[in-house]
């Protein structure tokens, strides 16, 4: 399903590849998802994207950088758990 706000996606614009958000490394601390983050970090819909993984994401299925957390950074937000400090101010993303 597609929703207005995934047109102003920082990821959904020109030039950007989708498949960086699902790398196969991902370290919280490695390029690959620093990279995602940083993307992240300045998209004008990260609350909306957020708020929206956390409602529908399947916790089996539960893949790729998405609103700038890793799947077990999610997870963990899942669960009620305060996110590391570290985590978002290490991303530039405004929580
Ligand atoms: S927060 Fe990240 S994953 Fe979500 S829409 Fe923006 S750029 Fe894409």
């Amino acid at each position: 399903m597609t929703t207005s706000w995934r047109q102003d996606a920082a990821c959904a614009r020109p030039g950007m590849d989708p498949e960086s958000f699902y790398p196969l490394d991902l370290d919280p601390d490695g390029l690959a998802v620093t990279a995602a983050r940083r993307v992240c970090g300045v998209c004008p819909v990260r609350g909306v994207c957020l708020a929206d993984v956390m409602a529908s994401e399947d916790p089996a299925r539960r893949w790729g950088v998405i609103a700038g957390l890793t799947p077990d950074e999610r997870a963990e937000l899942h669960r009620g758990h305060v996110l590391p400090g570290p985590a978002l101010p290490r991303t530039g993303v405004a929580a």
